[in-house]
């Protein structure tokens, strides 16, 4: 049994805490003995030994850190084990339960049952530090180690649903200041170490069951400027308020400029809002990206804290009145105006942008009208007129032997569609060539473009986005 055995020990401090420790240590062997293998010495006495008294009677300090954080949170403790000479890592035994029970919990119950909480392997797993790379991670692990002299108990556990999925942290320690500081250093060196910072990031799982969400890097996009064909000005606008702020940041700062900054990118589907977007991506070199959409938009408030943390930060919310429409039938839903807010609470001189991209900007705009401020530019991505049709011919096309003159006739022959549009007008002349066993030439671009604008395939043009989505679209600029 591991029932604490302190006796009315007197004498100098030095030798109480020595005999104390004595003690605890001799408990442990006596008690592993008497089991006659490894893996049955009960936890408690060993936490003794280590902090030099009963940690029964200590505060447990808990730190709930976001569950996007979670890999920071191994880096950090590594980082902090390391600067204090390095510790010893304990796992714990007693199945499952330990998982469901706080620390205190644990020792409570090590008390009274003792060999329920046996010393037992550390549990890992392994999370993606990047695109291509991952870490093995504590999963349940207990670090014994001293801080600023005093010696710790640092438990670290990974994200279970009993915590909304935050990784934990908790800490004994007799001195509770000692305990505040750990945790403030543990954070410190999570902002200052973070796997995330400079990485283009997005989520996996529902954020209804957060225990399993994800961080998932992605490669950063590169999409040349000369590819995104928008009207004259529109992309320098854009470019301007996104990466222009953060290019002047210094003189902004010095002239008393707020650097956040909301964009709006709001116009029918398929005319290259997220095309504009991942070319703002690409060109933001350096810049810590977090990717929100659909369901993961509700993680807004720890994206909008992550990017404050890991600035210069770029966070996209991607069909934001998805939202809107999705808690209320008149666009003010509560999530959306979570969204908003979370622009809100970041620092005026934070620099960060929040860039919203949506096909319906009629059920945005109350929104946004009720929270005035949170976006600073609002610009409308068109449909393309004839000449950016050409354009966009000429650079889906460019490279097979069609004539300026055909390029010409189809850019003519498909006013009011999208540039998925005119991209799938390419590929199925390609393809009509192909079934012929030939070439691709002007014909097979004039068919494609007549088949796709043929009454046969309305629907087509509809997912293409072509005659959805319009309503509103120019109500807002
Ligand atoms: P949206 O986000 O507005 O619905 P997308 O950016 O997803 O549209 O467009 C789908 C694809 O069509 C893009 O990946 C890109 O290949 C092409 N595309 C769309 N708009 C443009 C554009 N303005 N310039 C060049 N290519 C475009």
């Amino acid at each position: 049994m591991s029932e604490s055995t302190t006796p009315a020990l007197t004498g100098t401090p030095d030798l109480e805490s020595f005999l104390r420790a004595f003690q605890a240590l001799a408990t442990a062997a006596s008690e592993q003995q008497a089991a006659g293998r490894e893996g049955t010495q009960p936890v408690l006495p060993v936490l003794e030994a280590h902090l030099g008294q009963d940690p029964r009677a200590l505060a447990v300090h808990t730190a709930e850190l976001p569950v996007l954080r979670r890999v920071d949170v191994d880096i950090a403790v590594e980082a902090v084990v390391q600067d204090a000479g390095g510790g010893r890592l304990l796992g714990l035994g007693g199945g499952e339960q330990r998982a469901h029970m706080s620390l205190s919990e644990i020792l409570q119950h090590a008390g009274i049952w003792g060999g329920q909480f046996p010393v037992g392997p550390v549990d890992y797993h392994r999370a993606a530090t990047g695109p291509t790379t991952t870490r093995q991670m504590v999963a349940f692990g207990l670090h014994l180690f001293t801080h600023e002299d005093v010696p710790v108990v640092l438990v670290q556990r990974r994200a279970s649903m009993r915590h909304n999925g935050s990784p934990i942290l908790e800490v004994l320690c007799p001195d509770d200041e000692v305990a505040a500081r750990l945790l403030d250093r543990v954070r410190a060196e999570m902002d200052a170490r973070s796997s995330l910072r400079g990485q283009v990031v997005t989520f996996s799982g529902s954020p209804f069951d957060p225990g399993e969400a994800g961080v998932v890097h992605v490669p950063r996009p590169r999409v040349a400027r000369e590819d995104v064909v928008l009207p004259a000005g529109t992309l320098e606008r854009v470019e301007r308020q996104v990466l222009g702020v953060a290019r002047h940041r210094d003189a902004l700062r010095a002239a008393g400029q707020h650097l956040k900054r909301g964009v709006l990118l709001y116009g029918p589907p398929g005319t290259g809002k997220t095309h504009t977007v991942r070319h703002l991506v690409g060109a933001s070199a350096g810049v810590t990206v977090i990717l929100l959409s659909g369901q993961t938009l509700q993680l807004v408030a720890v994206a909008a804290e992550t990017a404050r943390a890991l600035q210069p930060a770029l966070v996209v919310l991607e069909d934001c009145d998805l939202v809107a429409e999705e808690r209320s039938h008149d666009g003010s839903g509560p999530l959306l105006f979570e969204v908003l807010d979370a622009l809100d609470g970041l620092a005026a001189d934070a620099d960060v942008t929040f860039l919203l991209t949506t096909n319906r900007a009629d059920v945005l705009e109350p929104a946004l009208a009720q929270r005035p401020g949170r976006v600073d530019l609002a610009v409308e991505v068109p449909l393309p007129d004839a000449a950016g049709r050409r354009r966009l011919f000429t650079l889906y096309g460019g490279a097979l032997p069609f004539t300026p003159a055909a390029l010409d006739a189809a850019a003519d022959a498909t006013d009011g569609m999208t540039a998925s549009f005119v991209k799938e007008a390419i590929r199925r002349a390609v393809l009509l060539a192909a079934e012929a066993g030939r070439a691709v030439t002007d014909d097979d671009l004039a068919d494609a473009v007549r088949e796709m604008t043929g009454d046969a395939e309305r629907i087509t043009r509809s997912l293409l986005g072509v005659g959805a989505g319009l309503p509103g679209a120019d109500e807002l600029g």
